[in-house]
Order: structure tokens, then C-alpha cells, then sequence
């Protein structure tokens, strides 16, 4: 019987909560179980660590520190930036926005200054993981050289003409 390990690509079930209040950050409960190519790094670290040797109908519990999981908070990451920096937005707290910087909260508006914070929502967090082992595979050479999976969960790659030879994967953006 398979197991858990790197080159597998395991679905499976999870819900996230935080470990102090019980909060339910994240659940795959509502919606098509999580799919995903095992040891290359699709996942924050602890969450394969954690699953590595589990088997199909395996339910596995885990609490991972903030470092196995979304880093620590960094004090730097926060910023005050002008309120005209926003344009036609009008910043509110709570406001995730895109920037060339990648995504950041709002945490304070000021009269002229607003505070933002481009660290991850749950750095800084540990978190606990509930999680069922929903099937295993492996992995075909292709995903592997890709490093994700493809097909129903995975990414589906738009159909090559017959006669186009196969090209391999590269860091041009072709996956
Ligand atoms: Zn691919």
C-alpha cells in the first residue's frame, strides 16, 4: 500500500485552525479535497513533513510552529505609506491589496498615512492541521520535471498539436 512520500502526489482533506482560539482559518471541507505533488515545496515545509508515511483513510492531527509554517513576522515588512499612494482606493483596515511588491493588509489608516503590512496573514502563527489522506499516486516523470501536478486538481496545460514535439519545462513561464 502507498504512503505518503516525495514524488507521490497525494489529495487530500484539511481544515487549519488556530491553535489558541479555534479559529478556522482555511477548509477544504466545501470545496474539491487538495491536491498536490509531494517534496517540491507546494507546500509550507511542516505540512509535508507532517504527512510524510501516512496512508490512504490516514487521519493525522498536527500543530506546526510559525517557522514550519508561514515564517515569522517581520517588523521591516511593515510599512506607512501616504494616503495618496492609493489613488481612487480608499484604504479601509482589514483591505487586502495587490502591489508591485506582491499582496499586503491594511492595519491602520491615519488622517495622512496609512500602515500596511506586507507580511502573510498568519505569519508569525502556529498552526494546527487536521487532515485526511483522501488517495495516493504516483506521480508521472512529466510532473515530476514540472514540480506540480497535472489533471483534475492539478494544472491542466493547454493541449499541444500532435506534431509539436514535447518541449521541456522551463523558467520561462511555460507552465
Ligand atoms: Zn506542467
Amino acid at each position: 500500500m502507498s504512503e505518503i512520500a516525495n514524488n507521490k502526489v497525494a489529495t487530500v482533506h484539511y481544515t487549519g485552525t488556530l491553535p489558541d482560539s479555534g479559529e478556522v482559518f482555511d477548509s477544504s471541507k466545501d470545496r474539491e479535497p487538495l491536491v498536490f505533488l509531494v517534496g517540491h515545496k507546494q507546500m509550507i515545509p511542516g505540512f509535508e513533513r507532517e504527512l510524510m508515511g501516512a496512508k490512504t483513510g490516514d487521519k493525522v492531527e498536527f500543530t506546526l510552529s510559525s517557522e514550519d509554517a508561514y515564517g515569522n513576522h517581520n517588523p521591516d515588512a511593515v510599512q506607512q505609506v501616504p494616503t495618496e499612494m492609493f489613488g481612487e482606493i480608499t484604504p479601509e483596515v482589514g483591505m487586502t491589496l495587490m502591489s508591485d511588491m506582491g499582496p499586503f493588509r491594511v492595519t491602520a489608516v491615519a488622517e495622512d498615512s496609512v500602515t500596511v503590512d506586507f507580511n502573510h496573514a498568519l505569519a508569525g502563527q502556529s498552526l494546527t492541521f487536521n487532515v485526511e489522506v483522501i488517495d495516493i499516486r504516483d506521480a508521472d516523470q512529466e510532473e515530476i520535471l514540472h514540480g506540480h501536478v497535472h489533471g483534475v486538481g492539478g494544472v491542466i496545460h493547454e493541449q499541444k498539436t500532435p506534431k509539436e514535439p514535447t518541449k521541456e519545462c522551463n523558467d520561462d513561464g511555460c507552465c
